[in-house]
């Protein structure tokens, strides 16, 4: 691995800090492989580090995931490994005091921020989907709707009402839900104006920094106050940057939610799609396996004063971490794992100034898509990649493949631009 040249390369040094924070199972072994053999020997970082291995979480009744959301918001740039949300199985099994929320919930709702997942495409694995040949990116609103709503089972005949009541006395004002005449079942769902300000505002920053074209889709010929008042409030804001969009050349695009469904499977892709909660739990995942594999998707959270945590897409791949606890050889793909890194790495240097650190990171990002493109790859992806390569490589053995690639590129003084656009 250590060729002859490695003197001449010169350590990339950071001016700021990167909120790193550890996680569990397989993508925790990972992350120290992609510290120790992609990262550290190539530039110096300063990390402010949380541990946030589900057991740490369990001995600090959580506070470690506060604090480093309260880090994020003060360093401006995070790196998150994925977690395990804790269930009942694993309340058993990590003897765990209770079922911890989940960390990233934890960090989403302090940060009041809006998670953008788009795919990394690689040349030889095809999307599924014929027509995708740039990247879709998925904007989730990350408040409200069924993910907090009240639910009412009914049992027999009765009347449900609608009620508010104003919090400084006045009249309420109530409507009938239904009038059941049997059983049947109900829920109430909320959201508030400043929450989907803020996530059209940061998907419109999202928008203008990338260069993308904006969509929003809902269904406010049906909800038309609900999703109306989505609707209304991009159409506000939108308005209120008309001038920018002008500026980088982009559009801002309203459709109902069935007809954007409809477009996007006969779209070419390259542009952010603006989703509803829901919405977007959905469509993130429909996007992800018509691009691909889970390994190749990323994810970041911005929030509205302009803070970014970056991440994987995917969780702990616990199935692959039972073998490596077993001692048996993995093929688990690093790559989003390694994109969580450079992000951060590429957006701290930006915000210091310090390009040659951001130059490091799409320098680190294009040895990945070539040692995938000249076909190294990982399990997930030999079935789906064309052509086909003859074999693949372990965990160990792909992130051996980037961090060869990596140290020549470095070492020849070549600056290639990322593969992957961004
Ligand atoms: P997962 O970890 O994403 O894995 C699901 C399956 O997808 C894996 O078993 C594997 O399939 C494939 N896969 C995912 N990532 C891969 C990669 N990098 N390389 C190769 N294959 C990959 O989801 P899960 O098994 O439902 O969840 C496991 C744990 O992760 C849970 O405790 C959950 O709470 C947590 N989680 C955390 C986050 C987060 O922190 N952001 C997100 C989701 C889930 P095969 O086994 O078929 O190879
Ligand atoms: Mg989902």
């Amino acid at each position: 691995m250590f060729n002859a040249e490695e003197g001449a390369i010169q350590k990339v040094r950071a001016k700021n800090t990167i909120v790193e924070m550890d996680g569990d199972e397989m993508t925790r072994v990972i992350w120290a492989m992609v510290k120790s053999e992609l990262i550290e020997p190539f530039a110096e970082l300063k990390l402010e580090r949380y541990d946030l291995h589900v057991k740490e979480r369990d001995r600090t009744d959580d506070a470690v995931t506060v604090q480093a959301a309260e880090a994020i918001r003060r360093r401006g740039v995070g790196v998150k490994c994925a977690t395990i949300t804790p269930d009942t199985a694993r309340v058993d099994e990590y003897k765990l005091k209770k079922a911890w929320p989940s960390p990233n919930g934890t960090i989403r709702a302090m940060l009041d921020g809006t998670v953008f997942r788009k795919p990394l495409l690689v040349r030889n694995v095809p999307p599924t989907i014929r027509s995708w040949v740039k990247p879709i990116v998925i904007g989730r609103h990350a408040y409200g709707d069924i993910y907090k709503s009240a639910e009412m089972r009914i049992p027999g005949p009765g009347r449900v009402d609608l009620v508010y009541t104003p919090a400084g006395g006045g009249a309420p004002q109530s409507l009938v839900v239904h009038d059941f005449k049997g059983p049947g079942i109900v829920r109430g769902v909320h959201n508030l104006e400043s929450s989907i300000r803020s996530f059209a505002r940061t998907c419109i920053h999202y928008a203008l920094e990338e260069r993308l074209d904006l969509w929003f889709s809902a269904k406010d010929t049906i909800a038309k106050i609900y999703h109306g008042t989505f609707r209304e409030i991009f159409r506000q804001e939108t308005e209120a940057r008309r001038a920018d969009f002008q500026k980088a050349g982009i559009q801002y695009i309203y459709m109902l939610i069935d007809d954007a469904v409809a477009h996007v499977v006969r779209h070419p892709g390259g542009f952010l799609w603006a989703c509803m909660n829901y919405d977007g739990d959905v469509m993130s995942d429909m996007v992800a396996s018509g691009f691909g594999s889970l390994g190749l998707m990323s994810s970041v959270l911005v929030s509205p004063d302009g803070c970014y945590e970056f991440e994987a897409a995917h969780g702990t791949v616990t199935r692959h971490f039972r073998k490596h606890e077993r001692g048996e050889p993995t093929s688990t793909n690093s790559t989003a794992t390694i994109f969580a890194w450079t992000g951060a790495i590429a957006k701290r240097g930006e915000l210091d100034g310090t390009l040659e650190l951001t130059q490091f990171a799409r320098s680190l990002e294009a040895a990945v898509m070539e040692t995938i493109e000249y076909g190294t790859m990982t399990k997930d992806l030999t079935s789906i990649a064309d052509p086909a390569p003859p074999a693949y490589v372990t965990t160990q053995g792909f992130i051996e493949a980037v961090a060869a690639r990596l140290r020549s590129k470095l070492a020849a003084g070549r600056r290639m631009p990322a593969v992957a656009p961004r």
